[in-house]
This record gives structure tokens, sequence and C-alpha cells, in this order.
């Protein structure tokens, strides 16, 4: 029997049927989520919510899986990840004002 299931991290319905036929190959995190990138930022964003993982690791989940979409995320997600990339973003143009433009060589003529 197909059951209709909401999915933890984008709010999706889907069709879980653990008891129909090639059920034994359903992957385990089906009975939480619709696909497995659903999966993964579910767990990244435990992890980032308990300080265990850093921002990047949350960037690098969604560039894994090319996620460039945040809004499809129920909303409690969403603000993490966007957080997280607004992190990474920080960091980033930190670094670029500590490069010191590089001396350019006078051409004389
Ligand atoms: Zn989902």
């Amino acid at each position: 029997m197909a059951k209709n299931r909401i999915c933890l991290t984008c709010g999706s319905e889907y069709q879980y049927c653990p008891n129909c036929s090639g059920a034994k190959d359903i992957p385990a995190w089906k009975t939480e989520f619709d696909e497995e990138s659903c999966k993964d930022i579910f767990n990244v964003i435990s992890g980032y919510n308990m300080n265990i993982i850093p921002a990047k690791d949350v960037v690098a989940v969604l560039k894994k899986y090319n996620i460039t979409d945040t809004s499809k995320y129920k909303k409690s997600i969403r603000t993490k990840l966007n957080e997280a990339i607004e992190t990474v973003e920080a960091t980033k143009s930190e670094e670029k004002t500590d490069n010191k433009p590089k001396f350019e060589k006078k051409s004389y003529k």
C-alpha cells in the first residue's frame, strides 16, 4: 500500500511504499525524505544548528546538488541555508580585501 509522505526538508508530498515490490531497494532515508539532496541538506543543517558543521560544509552540499534556489525548502531549513551562504560569502570578501594588489610593471616606450 502506497503512503503519502511529506518530506522533512522541502515539505513535498511523495509516495513511499515499504511493502511494494522492489521495496527492499528503497533506501532507509526514503521514510523521511523525497530526494537524497533533501536528506543530505537536513543532516548538514542539523549539524550546522549544533555548531558541529561549518557554514562552508553546508554550502558544499548545495554545490554538490547544484542547488541555487533555496526557496523550495521549509522556512526553518531555508533560513539556515541562507545564513550559511551569507557567512561563506562574507568570508570570501574578507579574503579578497586581504590580498593586496600586485605591483604593476611599468612599461617604457
Ligand atoms: Zn524534499
